[in-house]
């Protein structure tokens, strides 16, 4: 799939955000965490995790190790959601907004709804890397429009 300088490539930015996660989960547990920016919003995915609190704690042992492509990489989950709030926060696109205001008003919890958005952040990533295309934000954003009922389709920046 991917040609060795790619996949190397791929390796150093793993492992660098590995130990970022690491980094960051350590501040989080002496209380310096930063209250905001990137940092910040990545700690708050990470806690929204528990099921990885032994992940992140053990970031830092597992640098150049691959996870099996058949189960959830929990940093590329955690990128996938901070990517996603990224978008809610700056209403660009401005669907990613409206999905979480409708679904939460429909009582789906929100952290379900971001996954969903973030289903469609990783299917259009995968292109990127696969096909070696420059990322479809049109064809995101239709596929986001449709999680939305007919009436609020048409949202415009
Ligand atoms: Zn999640």
């Amino acid at each position: 799939m991917l040609d060795q300088n790619r996949s190397d490539l791929y390796g150093a930015l793993r492992e660098q955000s590995r130990q970022r996660f690491y980094n960051l989960w350590q501040l989080a547990k002496t209380g310096q965490a930063p209250t905001e920016g990137e940092d910040a919003l990545l700690i708050q995915v990470m806690r929204e995790h528990p099921e990885y609190y032994d992940t992140w704690a053990h970031a830092n042992e597992l640098l150049g190790e691959a996870i099996p492509a058949d189960s959830v990489d929990p940093f590329v989950h955690a990128m996938i959601h901070a990517t996603v709030e990224n978008q809610i926060a700056q209403n660009d696109p401005p669907e990613a907004r409206a999905v979480v205001e409708y679904k939460t008003s429909r009582n789906i919890p929100r952290h379900d709804v971001i996954h969903e958005i973030g289903n469609e952040v990783a299917k259009m990533i995968w292109t990127v890397l696969h096909d070696n295309k420059p990322p479809d934000n049109i064809a995101y954003r239709r596929k986001l429009a449709k999680m939305l009922p007919r009436a609020q389709r048409n949202l415009s920046k």
